[in-house]
């Protein structure tokens, strides 16, 4: 039993328990040119480009804390944030 509490308390704290707000990230394929803007202007990393692929994918949906810093800064209007909590 301590074994198991150790271990989860060597793990952290679990993305659902961080506070405060949070985003749901969509990507719109078909505006979307890949200029990486967003995934420069993300704080937090939710954001990247996997390999081989043009344009970004959401990687970390648990840290987004719905700053909007990617959907402002996109010139095509291909990303957008919706507040989930
Ligand atoms: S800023 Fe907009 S156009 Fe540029 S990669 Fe991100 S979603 Fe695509
Ligand atoms: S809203 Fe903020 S935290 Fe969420 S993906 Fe965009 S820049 Fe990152």
């Amino acid at each position: 039993m301590s074994e198991m509490l150790t271990e989860k308390a060597a793990r952290g704290p679990s993305p659902r328990a961080r506070s405060g707000p949070r985003g749901r990230v969509i990507i719109f394929g078909m505006w979307c040119k890949g200029c990486r803007l967003c995934v420069e202007f993300c704080p937090t990393g939710v954001l990247a480009f996997v390999e081989g692929q043009e344009q970004p994918s959401v990687v970390h949906p648990e840290k987004c804390t719905a700053c909007h810093w990617c959907d402002t800064h996109c010139p095509d209007l291909a990303i957008s944030v919706q507040h989930i909590d």
